[in-house]
């Protein structure tokens, strides 16, 4: 790629990000339609976050894509929100409009596409999701808007799962949000759901797993881990119980689509995107 004068600059900023495929998903999108754009990745710590997005006007940058830890800051840092940013209070997406920071969040957007194009039917199906942090809320922002019933947030700490029902309350008005804890009841609803997200950083090894009880999945549920990389032990207890299964990847790549989309205003080159992400997961 020649970089030159006329580069356009987008990127990633997180703490970690030594693990993130979107460089090379947002790259070669770029260069497969000839596009004299740069998408790099940035190790921001959180205290440094403001003057990121500061430095991002100085430096005339298109836009970034935001990550862990950093949604929920960027949120109250924006210029202006848009959106799903508005309703989740959480941005992955900034664009830089006319030097001010207009935030985005195509999170719940790349879920529900990756439903779609996984063919998960959620009409009256009941949904568990494992987690109440900045994924989460687009996950749960994303089954009501495909059809959910009922969403069960499992959460360790409560106080996270009735702050995502307050953010999300007005949002969604044909799914009920249930609050569960990691206890009995916890693992009733994961044998009753049709879909169980993990929205978690926890599921990769034995010794790290989410306290769900495994044994209550089975055949004709769905289980979605939204890591990517790693196939962990969690979704091969899941499988091995005759579960379907799926990791990150889809919701990562349509997210991704849509944060393309924002920042050029062209369509995203979709399969181009996803056979890069492929190439950068077997590396
Ligand atoms: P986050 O805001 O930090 O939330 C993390 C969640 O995990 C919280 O609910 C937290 O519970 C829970 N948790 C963390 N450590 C735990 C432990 N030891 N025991 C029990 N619960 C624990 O992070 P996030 O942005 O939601 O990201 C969550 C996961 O989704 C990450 O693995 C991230 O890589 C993945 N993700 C994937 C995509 C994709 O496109 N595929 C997009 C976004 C995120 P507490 O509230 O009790 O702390």
């Amino acid at each position: 790629m020649l970089l030159n004068g006329k580069t356009e600059i987008v990127g990633i900023i997180g703490y970690p990000i030594d693990y993130t495929l979107s460089p090379a998903i947002h790259n070669s999108a770029f260069r497969s339609l000839n596009m004299n754009w740069l998408y790099i990745p940035m190790r921001v710590l959180p205290d440094q976050l403001a003057t990121a997005l500061v430095g991002f006007r100085a430096l005339g940058f298109k836009g970034a894509n935001i990550t862990i830890p950093h949604k929920m800051a960027a949120a109250i840092l924006m210029d202006k929100l848009r959106g799903d940013a508005e309703l989740l209070q959480a941005v992955n997406t900034v664009s830089l409009e006319d030097g001010r920071t207009v935030g985005f969040n195509t999170d719940a957007k790349g879920f529900e596409d990756f439903l779609k194009e996984a063919g998960i039917d959620l009409e009256n199906q009941g949904v568990t999701v494992i987690g109440a942090g900045g994924a989460a809320r687009g996950v749960v922002l994303a089954v009501a808007r495909r059809g959910a019933a009922k969403v069960f947030v499992m959460n360790r700490t409560n106080d996270r799962t009735l702050e995502l029902k307050d953010v999300l309350k007005s949002a969604i008005s044909n799914s009920e949000i249930f609050e569960r804890t990691f206890d009995n009841e916890g693992a009733k609803v994961i044998k009753e759901s049709g879909l169980i997200i993990n929205c978690t950083p926890l599921g990769n090894t034995p010794e790290d797993m989410p306290p769900v009880g495994l044994e209550n999945f089975h055949e004709g549920q769905w289980v979605v881990d939204l890591k990517y990389r790693k196939t962990g032990t969690f979704l091969r207890a899941a499988a091995a119980r005759g579960a379907r299964t799926a990791s990150g990847e889809g919701m990562l790549l349509h997210q991704a689509a849509a944060s393309f989309q924002i920042w050029t205003g062209r369509e995203a080159p979709l399969r181009n995107m996803r056979e890069a992400m492929n190439r950068e997961i077997v590396r």
